[in-house]
């Protein structure tokens, strides 16, 4: 038997659980991931607009400080009157002011040439001419301008510049400046993110010698740029200023950073390098390796529980299979060994008379299977059988065929599982007549209906022949016997020798049985011999209740051909099984009561019906009987029709003949319950037992017909005179019986051959 194997079971399993478990922290991961990107990269552009709107609120701040400024009448008077010295004395305290509170950097007197004429911040530098875009911008619109500018000394800054007009005439312009780092910081502090001005090195070629002092403080990168900014940076910004990403993931120390660079640009328009923005992620990415690594810890014991949880179902599954495979090999194994077995079993049959059929229950009873030997005993092959050239009910032979017919039927009807045919006769090929025995059982489908016939057939041609032939013989010595000699069960005569057929006067057995079903039914009820009216209770039948008597007893009359009473003694021998070999030995001769015999006989010995004595003797138990099954008594009297022409046109000995004829008639197309009795010469009464009147005539309507369309020999046809009576139980019989003899009278007065009611 193969077994399941384990090994590759269970590697399956890890593999599959491990690649289940990678998989899903991967995807967890990514999904994490996913989420603090959309939720930080997407939020950082904001920033450059927070920037940009900084900028402007920073402006406009500014702007009020010059709308205060440009109304101050002092100031309009000495920046006429070109007075720097006072100017600067009256403006120093408002920088100071403004440098204090709003980390104002930068203000300017500007002549409409665009002449400095005072830096408040820097007092010892005037008279040059500013080229600055914003300031030529407000000069050119005669509007404010600000923006994000460099100046001389390469300040990154804002500035606000405000033409300076008074009572419709331009006096100058006034300028207020914040150094953009100013700007970054507050900006930086507000939004919590770090931002980083980096300039591009070239920017700074050609400045003065004092700003190349300056960019010495400021922080230089190794590549192009400068990070315009004095405190520490860290190192590991070069490449995010550098790369071209705009967004990047950045670890920074102990910090997680998302970055994002923009170009960093003059107001004129003018790149000057990059803005790098950079928003502490930390907090979320804590968080964030804190899941993954949550999810991964339950992700590796959910893959542990799994796994283990998997091994041990794995390991269940593995056993029920196993034993089921077993149980599959064990029964396999049986049918294998059954398979043998029965191919053991048939070999048998080819190689024994007996021949193995399966029939299908169809209407001819085709054969689904035979054994090979079946050419021995029918001639035919096993082939022919099988392409169903041949069906089985065609084999057997025309006389039995009914009864085996008769014997499927009552398997059928039954229900039975088996059945033994009686011995049946089939026809070869060649057309030899063969006998078998054959043993049947049923094959039924799932419904109980029968599908298939099995069974197997036995020639006992031979037997059957020896029987035969032993019954010959048998047949032929009993025959010898002058006794009356029966084969009996007790019930019915299965066997009688040639001198019983002579006594009685029959053909053969057949004709007797037609008759008589046992030879007790011919013993005369007379006393003093042995008749059925003696079978006791308690005995099966009249051989059991002779074997009970002494062998002095066991004596018995019965009524020849000729009707004359015979006295016989009788012998029993067992034969086998239920049957007896019974042996009637003629003793009438040595019988010294022989005459008595005649008197005492109630047999009328010409027509062999009942007589007068016997009338006499049984009639009240006959009406009797007739009461107790609640049926009435009716009386027929016939007599014969111009008998006495018969007697002297034919002589006295047809008359005879006609007499006893008539009365085996009427014997014959009578019950056995009907008590025929001849009541004188040619004249008969009928007792019978009846339900109604009218059953009672139509008997004698049909025995009138019978006798009038019987041919008798030599003879023309004979008719009778009927006359039918009903007997009322207050009377006496015999009134009734002369009631039916006054009837007979008015059919005879009335034309005769008639029935008169
Ligand atoms: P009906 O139609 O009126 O009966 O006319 P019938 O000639 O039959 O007249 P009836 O009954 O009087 O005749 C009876 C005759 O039957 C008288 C007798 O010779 C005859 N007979 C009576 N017993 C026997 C018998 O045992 N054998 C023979 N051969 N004849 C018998
Ligand atoms: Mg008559
Ligand atoms: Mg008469």
């Amino acid at each position: 038997m193969k077994k399941i194997e384990n090994t590759t079971l269970y590697i399956q399993l890890v593999v599959g659980v491990l690649l289940l478990a990678i998989f899903g922290l991967i995807s967890n991961y990514y999904i994490q991931l996913i989420s603090i990107e959309q939720h930080t990269f997407y939020n950082v552009p904001d920033y450059e607009k927070r920037f940009t709107e900084y900028k402007d609120t920073e402006a406009n701040k500014i702007t009020s400080y010059l709308e205060l400024l440009k109304e101050k009448k002092q100031l309009q008077s000495l920046f006429k009157e070109s007075n720097r010295e006072k100017l600067y004395e009256v403006s120093k305290p408002i920088f100071d002011h403004l440098n204090n509170n709003s980390d104002i950097t930068h203000f300017y007197f500007i002549k409409p040439s665009g002449e400095v004429l005072l830096r408040v911040h820097d007092k010892y530098r005037y008279s040059d001419i500013v080229h600055r875009y914003t300031f030529i911008k407000a000069k050119e619109n005669l509007i404010p301008y600000h923006g994000l500018e460099f100046g001389m000394k390469k300040n990154y800054t804002l500035r606000v510049v405000h033409p300076w007009i008074v009572d419709g005439e331009l006096l100058g312009f006034i300028e207020l400046g914040k150094e953009v780092d100013k700007v970054i910081n507050s900006l930086s502090g507000e939004l919590g993110i770090e931002i980083y001005f980096a300039v591009k090195k070239s920017v700074f070629d050609n400045s003065p010698k004092f700003v190349q002092e300056r960019l010495q403080k400021l922080q230089s990168t190794d590549t192009q740029y400068i990070v315009y900014q004095t405190t520490d940076i860290p190192k590991n910004i070069n490449w995010l200023i550098n790369g071209n990403d705009k967004f990047n993931w950045v670890e920074i120390g102990e910090q997680v950073y998302i970055s994002h660079t923009d170009y960093l640009k003059d107001i004129s328009g003018d790149n000057l390098g990059t803005i790098l923005y950079l928003v502490n992620i930390t907090k979320e990415y804590t968080g964030f390796t804190a899941t993954i690594w949550r999810y991964g810890i339950i992700m590796a014991f959910g893959t542990f529980l799994m796994l283990v949880i998997g091994f041990v179902f794995a390991r269940q599954s593995q056993h029920r299979i196993n034993n089921i495979l077993e149980s599959l090999d064990i029964e396999r194994k049986n049918v294998e060994n059954l398979f043998n077995e029965q191919k053991h079993l048939l070999s048998l049959f080819d190689k024994s008379d007996s021949i193995l059929f399966k029939w299908n229950n169809d209407e001819h009873w085709s054969i689904e299977y035979v054994s090979n030997n079946v050419e021995k005993l029918f001639e035919y092959t096993k082939e022919e059988f099988l392409n169903k050239k041949i069906v089985y009910a065609s084999c057997i032979h025309k006389e039995d065929i009914k009864t085996v017919l008769q014997e499927v039927q009552s398997i059928k009807k039954a229900n039975l599982d088996f059945l033994k045919h009686d011995p049946y006769r089939i026809v070869t090929k060649s057309g030899k007549v063969k006998w078998v025995i054959d043993y049947t059982v049923t094959q039924k489908d799932d419904s109980g209906a029968i599908k298939h016939f099995i069974g197997y057939i036995m020639d006992i041609t031979e037997q059957k022949n020896k029987e035969q032939e032993i019954q010959d013989k048998l047949q032929k010595f009993i025959n010898t016997q002058s006794s009356i000699v029966i084969l009996t069960d007790g019930k019915t005569l299965q066997f009688a020798n040639k001198t019983f057929l002579e006594f009685f006067g029959y053909r053969d057995l057949e004709h007797f049985k037609k008759h008589y079903e046992c030879i007790c039914h011919r013993f005369v009820e007379q006393e003093n011999f042995f008749h059925l009216g003696k079978v006791k209770e308690g005995e099966a039948h009249w051989i059991e209740s002779l074997l009970n008597l002494s062998g002095r007893q066991r004596v018995v009359s019965m009524l020849s051909d000729s009707a004359t009473p015979h006295a016989f003694s009788v012998s029993i021998n067992k034969y086998e099984d239920v049957y007896y070999v019974v042996t009637f030995t003629d003793i009438s001769d040595t019988m010294v009561e022989k005459l008595e015999l005649a008197k005492e006989a109630t047999i009328d010995t010409l027509t062999g019906l009942y007589n007068r004595v016997y009338f006499t003797k049984h009639i009240s138990r006959i009406l009797e009987d007739h009461k107790r099954s609640d049926m009435i008594s009716g009386v027929i009297f016939f007599d014969i029709d111009h008998f006495k022409r018969v007697n002297d046109t034919y002589g006295h000995d047809m008359g005879d003949y006609v007499l006893s004829t008539i009365a085996s008639l009427v014997k014959k197309y009578t019950r056995d319950s009907d008590k025929i009795i001849r009541w004188g010469g040619e004249e008969f009464i009928i007792i019978c037992e009846i339900d109604n009147g009218k059953s009672l005539k139509d008997i004698a309507e049909h025995l009138r017909s019978v006798i009038q369309r019987h041919k008798f020999t030599n003879m023309d046809s004979i008719t009778c005179s009927f006359g039918c009576s009903i007997h009322d139980l207050e009377y006496d019989i015999l009134h009734t019986i002369k009631e039916a003899d006054e009837k007979l009278y008015t059919a005879k007065d009335t034309g005769r051959n008639k029935v008169v009611y």
